[in-house]
C-alpha cells in the first residue's frame, strides 16, 4: 500500500468535510517521530494539534494505560466509579490557578468539554448569554461553533447556532488590535447588545490557538477576569490547546495570576488518549443537580490512566522549563532566517507555542497565505510535519512534542529552512 492509493480509497471512503492536512498515512510514531506506511520518516511539528506534549507513545504512558487494560478498559464512572478518575481529578484541582477549593468533570472531547462548562455556568448563574472572541475556536458541536469565531470552514452550511452568543475583538495588535480597542469594544457590547446582567459567562483561550496564536497579555486577562466581577459574570478559560506544559506553564492561565472560574482542558492531558475537562470552582462545578452531566465515554479510565502517567512526565522531565528552551531555540533560528527574507513578519511564542506570520515585504496588513501553504508543503517533502493557522491563514505554527530532542529539533528547523528558502 502506497500513500497514493490510499489517499485516493480515502476520499471515496470518507467525507470531504473531514480536511485533511497532509496525505501521509501514519504508520507507527515515537517521541517527535513518525513513520508513513512507505516507511518515509518526518519530524513532526504538529504533535496531532497540540496533543503529544510528552511525545509519541512514551514509555511510561504506554505502561499506565497497558496496565490499566490488563484490568477494564470501561465500566462508566456513572455506573461504577474507579480510582483513577477521583485522584486525576484530584491532582487537577490542585494543579488548576488560584486558591478557591476546585472540582473537575471528565469528558471526553475539547468541545465537550467547551459544552459543559457553558451549561455549568448558566446553571450557577440562571443567565443565558455567552461572550467569546472573534478569532477564537472552541470546537466543533453546535455550542462550539456558535462561540468559535471564524466562520470558514468551521460553521459554513450548520447553522443555526445556540442564540445568545456574542463576540468581542481579540486583542492582537500585529493586525491591527488594540488592546484598548478590544476592552472598548466590550463596553460597547453591554451598551448596545447585550446586559451584562444577562450575561452568564465570557470565554477566552489565554492564547488563541487555530486563530493565529495570539496571546492575550496578562493586563488583558486581568482586565477581564475585573468586568467579569463587576457584573457577576463567570470567566471560562479555554486551556484545550494551551494546557499542560505548552506555554511554558502548566496552564497559560498562570502568566496572568488570575484564578477562572472554570477552566476548560483536553488534548495533551493524556498523550493522546481521547480524554477532557472542565475544572471550577467547586461552588460552581455543584451548580448542576445529579445526572445533569457526564457521559458515557466521560473520563474513560484509560484516559484517566494515562492522564495521571502525563502528570508524572510533566513534573519529572521539567517539561514547562523545556518548552520554553524550545520555543527560544525556534525563535533565534526563525529571526536569523528573516535576515534575509522579508516574507516573513512577526514571530512569537509563548513557551513552546510558537509562531511566525507570512506576509508580504515585511508588511504586517498584507498576508501570505499562499507561500504559508506551499512552506507547508515543501517541509513535507523535506521529511518535517507543519500545521498552519490563523484568522487570515498565514501563521505557521510550531508545536512540538515537549520531549523531543535538541538535535532533532535542529534537524526540522534545518528542513523549515530549506523549505522556505525554495518557497
Ligand atoms: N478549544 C480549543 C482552544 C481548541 O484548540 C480546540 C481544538 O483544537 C477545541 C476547543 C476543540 O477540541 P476538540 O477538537 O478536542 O473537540
Amino acid at each position: 500500500m502506497t500513500n497514493s492509493t490510499l489517499w485516493a480509497e480515502r476520499q471515496a471512503a470518507t467525507p470531504r468535510g473531514v480536511g485533511v492536512m497532509h496525505p501521509v498515512f501514519a504508520k507507527r510514531a515515537l517521541n517527535a517521530e513518525i513513520w508513513d506506511i512507505e516507511d518515509n520518516r518526518y519530524i513532526d511539528f504538529a504533535a496531532g494539534i497540540a496533543v503529544t506534549n510528552t511525545g509519541h507513545n512514551h514509555p511510561r504512558v504506554k505502561a499506565a494505560v497497558a496496565a490499566q487494560l490488563d484490568n477494564f478498559s470501561h465500566v462508566c464512572f456513572q455506573v461504577t466509579p474507579y480510582e483513577s478518575y477521583v485522584r486525576l481529578a484530584e491532582k487537577l484541582n490542585k494543579l488548576a490557578p488560584g486558591p478557591t477549593p476546585k472540582k473537575t468533570i471528565f469528558l471526553s472531547t475539547g468541545a465537550e468539554a467547551v459544552e459543559n462548562a457553558v451549561k455549568i455556568a448558566r446553571a450557577a448563574t440562571g443567565r443565558p448569554a455567552v461572550i467569546a472572541f472573534a478569532g477564537g475556536f472552541h470546537g466543533r458541536t453546535m455550542m462550539g461553533m456558535a462561540l468559535t469565531g471564524k466562520v470558514a470552514p468551521y460553521k459554513l452550511g450548520f447553522g443555526p447556532f445556540p442564540g445568545e452568543v456574542f463576540h468581542a475583538p481579540f486583542p492582537a495588535p500585529y493586525i491591527g488590535i488594540e488592546e484598548a480597542d478590544s476592552l472598548k469594544a466590550l463596553h460597547q457590547l453591554f451598551k448596545a447588545d447585550v446586559d451584562p446582567a444577562r450575561v452568564a459567562a465570557i470565554i477566552i483561550e489565554p492564547v488563541q490557538g487555530e486563530g493565529g496564536f495570539y496571546a492575550a497579555s496578562p493586563a488583558f486577562m486581568q482586565a477581564l477576569r475585573a468586568i467579569c466581577d463587576e457584573h457577576g459574570i463567570l470567566m471560562i478559560v479555554d486551556e484545550i490547546q494551551t494546557g499542560f506544559a505548552r506555554t511554558g506553564r502548566m496552564f497559560a492561565t498562570e502568566y496572568a495570576d488570575i484564578e477562572p472560574d472554570l477552566m476548560t482542558i483536553a488534548k495533551a492531558m493524556a498523550g493522546g488518549f481521547p480524554i477532557s475537562g472542565v475544572i471550577g470552582k467547586a461552588e460552581i462545578m455543584d451548580a448542576p443537580a445529579p445526572g445533569g452531566l457526564g457521559g458515557t465515554y466521560g473520563g474513560s479510565p484509560l484516559g484517566c490512566a494515562a492522564g495521571l502517567a502525563v502528570l508524572d512526565v510533566i513534573a519529572e522531565e521539567g517539561l514547562c522549563e523545556r518548552a520554553v528552551e524550545i520555543g527560544d531555540r525556534i525563535v533565534r533560528r526563525c529571526e536569523a532566517i528573516r535576515q534575509s527574507d522579508t516574507g516573513i513578519g512577526d514571530i512569537r511564542t509563548l513557551g513552546a507555542m510558537t509562531a511566525i506570520e507570512m506576509v508580504e515585504d515585511g508588511d504586517a496588513t498584507r498576508p501570505d497565505p499562499g507561500r504559508t501553504a506551499r512552506i507547508v508543503a515543501q517541509a513535507r517533502q523535506r521529511g518535517l510535519l507543519l500545521l498552519s493557522c490563523g484568522v487570515r491563514g498565514n501563521v505557521i505554527r510550531f508545536l512540538t512534542p515537549l520531549t523531543i530532542g535538541f538535535d532533532t529539533l535542529d534537524e526540522g528547523l534545518d528542513a523549515l529552512e530549506a523549505a522556505i528558502k525554495a518557497s
